[in-house]
């Protein structure tokens, strides 16, 4: 399938992933049906989606329950995305400046 980045949201009940293939610059991102635990949750879907486009991008996970990117091996899991306002949890300090280091103003596709 062509494409840099391709994004399937998906009718499975899987645990949502991203796959990276950082020397061609492609990616794919699975989410899973909306459906299911813990995307049923308020808010949930939202950064589940921002998270996992994070990993597209080249962030790994931290250990901050308060960020968009906490993971595995610490115990942040997708529910605690729950909230009964609509928001997206933040990058850290260190993420932004990374990305900003992957994609410099001047940062194009290849
Ligand atoms: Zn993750």
């Amino acid at each position: 399938m062509p494409g840099d980045l391709i994004v399937a949201l998906s009718d499975g009940n899987f645990i949502s992933f991203a796959a990276r293939w950082p020397t061609s610059q492609k990616a794919l991102v699975g989410i899973k049906d909306f459906a299911f635990f813990p995307l049923t949750l308020p808010n949930v879907a939202r950064n589940v989606i921002a998270h996992e486009l994070g990993h597209a991008i080249g962030l790994r996970h931290n250990s901050d329950p308060a960020a968009l990117m906490c993971g595995r091996p610490a115990p942040c899991r997708p529910d605690l995305f729950a909230s009964p306002t609509e928001k997206y949890f933040p990058l850290t300090a260190q993420e932004t400046a990374t990305l900003r280091t992957m994609y410099p103003a001047d940062w194009r596709p290849h």
